[in-house]
């Protein structure tokens, strides 16, 4: 009998739980973490940052500051190549309330350079649930290309469907 109540009563919370559902993650999100990086490699990736921020018209990633209390947390980190797959640039987890990137270290050598601003966007785009365009010239496309070969037209309609991605999810506002 008490076997059968307790069994009950653990049912009725799960039940509760799920009712009340966990508070999603809000954007704009926040940057908690920059692993591994040199301070100039660093750099490059907050200035990737402020730059998208830049061409929306209120910030989406904040890099600086104390993140709010149910701020979407992301987390950035340095990573070796992929062995299986060296010539990956980034790979993105993505959960309800934090997303983990990791760029590979490929990425900062000199000749890459360019790069940098194309692949710190499209993960974080991934992070704000966009999945990958077939279309060549957008920031979703699988394969990443020169930051500066995008058209502004591009640009904005990416900024544009990382806006409608969050607001679908209602991530927050
Ligand atoms: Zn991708």
């Amino acid at each position: 009998m008490w076997q059968l109540r307790n069994v009950v009563v653990v049912l009725v919370l799960s039940f509760l739980l799920v009712g009340c559902g966990t508070q999603r993650a809000a954007w704009p999100a926040h940057v908690v973490s920059l692993d591994g990086f040199t301070e100039a490699e660093a750099q490059e990736v907050r200035a990737s940052i402020d730059k998208l921020n830049a061409q929306a018209d209120k910030p989406l990633i904040e890099i600086s500051g104390e993140a709010s209390q149910n701020a979407y947390l992301i987390h950035i980190d340095r990573h070796e190549p992929w062995p299986d797959d060296p010539m990956t640039a980034g790979l993105t987890t993505r959960e309800d309330d934090l997303c983990s990137v990791s760029l590979s270290t490929e990425l900062f050598k000199s000749d890459r350079e360019g790069y940098v601003d194309s692949v710190v966007w499209h993960e974080l785009g991934h992070c704000a649930g966009l999945t990958h365009n077939p279309k060549q010239g957008t920031m979703m496309f699988a394969t990443a290309k020169l930051f500066t070969t995008f058209t502004n037209e591009a640009l904005k309609s990416f900024i544009q469907d990382m806006r409608n991605s969050l607001s679908s999810e209602a991530l927050g506002q």
